[in-house]
């Protein structure tokens, strides 16, 4: 449907949970997120029955499931089935990577479409240190792997640049996705809870990858820009909610694992459809409350973004 700008609205990011098996210095907190009893989250049934009533409400064409860390979520192939046999569009899957060896053709023969795999370094002390877990480059290729083997395919691996962190890696990166026939994507910085200047812009990215030649903007491809770099063929995505917002593109409305729909990633209180849903409202007047919440949806995120990406679904 579209919002009172006129923006087609078609994209809904579901949460299915706020829990990770890791702890990203831009992300969580080193200790977890504080725990929410297992009521407040939303039950397998809820979510395939509160995204149903969502795609349909607002004729959303594709959805993505994520979390916090999707892959942890018990029942999380049952939440993509309900989803997927009651969904006419796309349905793909954002991950860290970690389970997904073991997951890719079950999530496949359950209905996932494609994976993005969020990876932040090729260097296994920087993985760590990013990561705060013991996690090795190799894990990750092997997910990138499973996800080939399974059909999940175009993927694209998400990294989020980091000042001074791993803001020198951007060629190593692209010639890394070469190698590995993935797609790589650069995302500037949101704001964190990490400390001190960290951001490095649309701009900057573009001047480190120049360093294996010419780089020409040629689509954009959602909210990233597609950059080709040299004679090769070779290209990348740029992520930038800073430099180049696309605000007036936007499509996304977000379901948290707590049952509320957020507009914008900017928009921290939301509209709680579990409650709703909990009171017995009926299919109409949640559908009404969902689109009176995408009409509704701000301009644009005026640099407050939302820093709990955990939280409302990254
Ligand atoms: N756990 C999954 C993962 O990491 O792919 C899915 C959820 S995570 C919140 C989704 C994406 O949000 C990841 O690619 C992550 O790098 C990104 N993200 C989280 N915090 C961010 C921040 N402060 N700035 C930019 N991207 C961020
Ligand atoms: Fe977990 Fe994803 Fe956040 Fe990293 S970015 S801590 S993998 S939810």
């Amino acid at each position: 449907m579209r919002d009172s700008k006129g923006r087609e609205i078609n994209y809904l990011r579901l949460s299915v949970t706020d829990r990770c098996n890791i702890r990203c210095i831009y992300c969580m907190p080193e200790s977890g997120v504080p725990l929410v009893s297992h009521n407040d989250i939303l039950s397998v049934d809820e979510t395939i029955r509160l995204s149903g009533i969502i795609v349909k409400a607002a004729d959303i064409r594709k959805v993505r499931i994520t979390g916090g860390e999707p892959l942890v979520r018990k029942g999380v192939l049952d939440i993509v089935r309900g989803i997927s046999s009651g969904h006419p569009g796309e349905l793909v899957l954002t991950t860290n990577g970690l389970l997904l060896r073991g997951m890719a053709k079950q999530l496949d023969a359950a209905g996932i479409e494609r994976v993005n795999i969020s990876l932040d370094s090729l260097r296994n002390d920087r993985i760590r240190l990013i990561s705060r877990r013991d996690i090795r480059l190799e894990d990750i290729e092997d997910a990138v792997a499973a996800a080939f083997d399974a059909g999940l395919d175009p993927v694209k691996v998400n990294c989020v640049v980091m000042r001074d962190i791993n803001d020198d890696e951007i060629e190593d990166f692209i010639k890394w996705s070469r190698e590995t026939g993935v797609t790589v994507r650069f995302i500037e910085h949101m704001p964190s809870r990490l400390s001190g200047d960290t951001f490095v812009s649309r701009d900057e990215i573009i001047k480190k990858a120049s360093a294996g030649g010419e780089v020409v903007r040629q689509k954009d491809d959602g909210t990233a820009g597609i950059y080709s770099v040299g004679d090769s063929g070779q290209t990348f995505g740029i992520i930038a909610p800073f430099s180049d917002p696309m605000c007036s593109f936007c499509s996304r409305i977000r379901l948290s694992a707590l049952g509320t729909l957020h507009s914008c990633l900017a928009q921290e209180e939301g509209v709680s459809l579990k409650e709703l849903l909990r009171n017995d409202a009926g299919d109409d007047v949640i559908s009404d409350i969902v689109r009176g919440a995408v009409m509704n949806k701000p301009d644009s995120h005026g640099g407050c973004v939302h820093a709990k990406m955990w939280k409302i679904g990254g």
